[in-house]
């Protein structure tokens, strides 16, 4: 049994077709999988495929690359966490690959979801792009792991893991460790304890191998664990296993039963 810990099945490439998406998880095993939100326009539809299947679960935040959304005060974070199926805050963090030049405004964003975290008691989802350093600090800054949270798609290094690993959070996989070229990311997949990693699509994005090229959809998630399995020569069940608890552990979910 599997968990995608973070997709984004509420964008334009799966209108019309969730249904077909819940029926390729349940082919496949993935009993759960998380819809990461990132922004505040699309936020209604993230809530609402959450409250209309009981495997879905939402997250809020404004993710670093959505400029044009301005400021995102800690207040209308908060509004929109208090649900149930809203169990994380994010997806929010530093992207100095996408965007240039004066980045303030990402980081008093990012600080504010922090804040916001802290606040409601939810985890934190982190999207982190050639910006470690910061990332790192300001996490540590803003006391995040007084709730901990997630690196979604880790591209980090070894160090940037384990520091991250020390404030509290856990490393998620992407399909990127099934690409031809993320050698290091294969050997960081296989030093990262079992107990705090995660796994996921970032779907529509990232389709791993063989699927490499198509739209991702969250059932692709166990090629993750597939690859996982392999490079530690340890069977898929623990993967998957693992991985779940971990992911019912850190969002503080009672049941894992669908
Ligand atoms: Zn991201
Ligand atoms: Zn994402």
């Amino acid at each position: 049994m599997f968990v995608d810990s973070h997709c984004h099945i509420n964008f334009p490439e799966f209108a019309g077709k969730v249904t077909e998406v819940l029926a390729k998880m349940r082919e496949n095993e993935v009993s759960h999988a998380l819809c990461v939100g990132v922004n505040f326009p699309e936020f209604p539809q993230v809530r609402a495929l959450a409250e209309q299947h009981s495997n879905i679960y939402a997250s809020v935040g404004v993710h670093p690359d959505y400029e044009e959304e301005g400021e995102v005060a800690v207040e209308e974070l908060l509004t929109r966490a208090k649900h149930d199926k809203v169990i994380a805050i994010g997806e929010t963090g530093l992207d100095y690959y996408r965007l240039k030049g004066d980045l303030a405004w990402q980081k008093r964003r990012f600080r504010n979801h922090i804040q916001a975290a802290r606040k409601c008691g939810k985890p934190l989802i982190i999207h982190m792009r050639e910006a470690a350093a910061d990332t790192l600090k300001i996490l540590a800054e803003e006391g995040a792991s007084e709730t901990g949270g997630v690196m979604h798609c880790f591209t980090g290094n070894w160090e940037t893991a384990q520091a991250a690993m020390a404030l509290g959070f856990y490393i998620s996989f992407s399909g990127i460790v099934t690409f031809k070229n993320a050698t290091s990311l294969r050997e960081i997949a296989v030093k990262v304890p079992l107990e705090r990693m995660l796994i996921e699509t970032d779907s529509p994005y990232l389709a791993p191998v063989p699927h490499r090229g198509k739209t991702n959809q969250p059932a692709f998630v166990r090629h993750v664990a597939e690859e996982i399995a392999r490079l530690r020569n340890i069977p898929l069940e623990e993967v998957g296993q693992t991985t779940t608890q971990n992911f019912f552990k850190l969002f503080k979910l009672r049941t894992q039963i669908i």
